[in-house]
């Protein structure tokens, strides 16, 4: 198919024609959330981003597979290798188990995700699923000396590689702030820059979750997680990988670093980066501080989820975003505003092919040129402003409201929580049923109509895609 997607990628610090490995299909990994709390605004704000590329990728027609890690071990509290266990940190806090408060934290996520209409990747995976695959990946980089045991731990030595730092415009210097640190606290890393991939004596003697080990009871370090988890679902190669900006190092320098080493040749084509939500003054907004925004806080205060979501899409995911309840005031009116004139076009009529196909370029170039989201937005607003029938415009606007994903077409009086539930539902049946209508699966497909008609609800497969309604 033709590769029409430009995007930003951190690895060449360029914007490249997105071209997949195989032709018409796009791998991709997005860095889970560490469940150790609740999400953040700002981690949503990069979760929002990267379901924006996902869909934009599905619109215009690849057939993408997602895949999102949870991290439920090994994250310490400075991304280097010090700092307290992030898990064990908010086990303590809420006297729970660490395995209590990784289930609470990552239905507490996908539910923020629900809310802000955001897909759930077609793969999830905690990282303690994998404890097996990790063993193998360092016992792998073992044998083949990129990696050394010392003191009980095993590291990965980055002087084996001729670019650790591959993420250009980096210098070590800049980078290396926060591992400078660890070589004092840790004489056994041979390089300062060496990282953990298995810990066994660690600080933490307290650690409730250990397994056996070719090298002693331990546990993995966090970033050997990613690079596993990766190669299990998408194999050896992938084509995008995505995070905040504060993932680009140590973390994803050091998945780069030990996945080629692993596979011996290079891994991930295009890193996609999102950048930070600040705090008003320009601070970043992080959960390890204490104080943070919550989507549930932002519901307390009388927001719908979806104005945060059309706040963030309206400014470029590469550009820090400050956050104001000002701000979230203005995008709120004009979001009303938008539904109340979107609801109101009248639905028959023929749909104007011409107009249709124009508009619905005009939206796919706007997302294709480094997913333009306020240039997309701006479309819907000329849509509206042009002399089209309003057959036209409602199609239109349904159809870009399936990347978009603001429920425009969802009447006020749904608003209620039963009908945000219901919403979350239906979206999901409907998703179960077009991949059941791929595999030809027609009466999945069927059957799922059914569930669905007994709810109240019905839907009508259109040219645009599959609408729904309650009856
Ligand atoms: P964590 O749960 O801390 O592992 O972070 C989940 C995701 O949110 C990662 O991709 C981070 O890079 C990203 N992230 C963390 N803080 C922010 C922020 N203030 N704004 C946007 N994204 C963030
Ligand atoms: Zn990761």
């Amino acid at each position: 198919m033709e590769n029409k997607v430009v995007l930003f990628n951190t690895l060449t610090r360029k914007t490249e024609q997105l071209v997949p490995r195989t032709d018409g299909k796009i791998g991709m990994y997005t860095c889970g959330p560490t469940v150790y709390h609740f999400a953040h605004i700002g981690n949503l704000r990069c979760y929002i981003m990267e379901d924006i590329l996902e869909k934009t990728l599905r619109y215009i027609g690849y057939d993408v597979k997602r895949v999102m890690n949870i991290t439920d071990v090994g994250h310490l509290s400075s991304d280097g290798d010090t700092g307290e266990d992030k898990m064990l940190k908010g086990a303590k806090r809420e006297h729970k188990t660490v395995m209590e408060i990784a289930k609470f934290y990552t239905d507490a996520f996908f539910s923020d995700c629900a809310k802000l209409n955001i897909k759930r990747p077609d793969v999830v995976e905690p990282a303690t699923n994998c404890i097996d695959g990790f063993i193998e990946m360092v016992q792998k980089l073992l044998d083949t000396g990129y990696a050394y045991v010392a003191g009980g731990n095993v590291y990965f030595d980055t002087s084996k590689l001729e670019n650790y730092y591959v993420f250009s415009g980096q210098s070590e210097q800049e980078l290396m702030v926060g591992v400078r640190e660890d070589v004092g606290e840790d004489s056994n890393k041979r390089n300062k820059s060496d990282f953990v991939l298995w810990f066994t004596k660690s600080k933490f003697d307290n650690q409730e979750l250990k397994w056996d080990s070719p090298w002693g009871v331990g546990y993995p370090g966090w970033h050997i997680e990613c690079s596993c988890i990766g190669i299990r679902h998408l194999g050896e190669y992938m084509d995008i990988h995505c995070g905040g900006v504060d993932n680009i190092f140590p973390h994803h320098t050091n998945e780069i670093a030990q996945s080629e080493a692993y596979l011996g040749h290079a891994w991930c084509s295009y890193w996609f980066h999102v950048h930070h939500l600040n705090e008003k003054g320009g601070k970043k907004m992080s959960k390890s501080n204490g104080e943070f925004l919550t989507l549930s806080l932002l519901e307390e205060k009388g927001y719908n989820p979806l104005i945060y979501r059309f706040f963030c899409l309206q400014s470029h995911y590469r550009k820090p975003l400050e956050f104001s309840y000002e701000v979230l005031d203005n995008v709120g009116v004009a979001y009303d505003k938008l539904k109340k004139r979107v609801q109101s076009l009248a639905g028959d009529g023929e749909t104007e092919e011409q107009k249709f196909s124009e508009y619905r370029a005009r939206f796919e170039g706007a997302l294709c040129d480094d997913l333009n989201t306020s240039m997309a937005i701006t479309v819907i607003y000329d849509v509206l402003r042009d002399e089209m029938n309003d057959a036209t415009k409602r199609a239109l606007i349904q159809s870009f409201d399936e990347v978009l994903s603001l429920s425009l077409f969802v009447a006020e009086q749904q608003k209620g929580e039963a009908d945000k539930e219901l919403e979350a539902y239906v979206l999901e049946k409907l998703e179960e049923r077009k991949a059941a209508k791929k595999e030809k699966d027609f009466a999945k497909a069927d059957a799922i109509r059914d569930e669905l008609a007994a709810k109240g609800v019905q839907i009508k497969d259109t040219r645009e895609g599959t609408v729904w309604s309650m009856r």
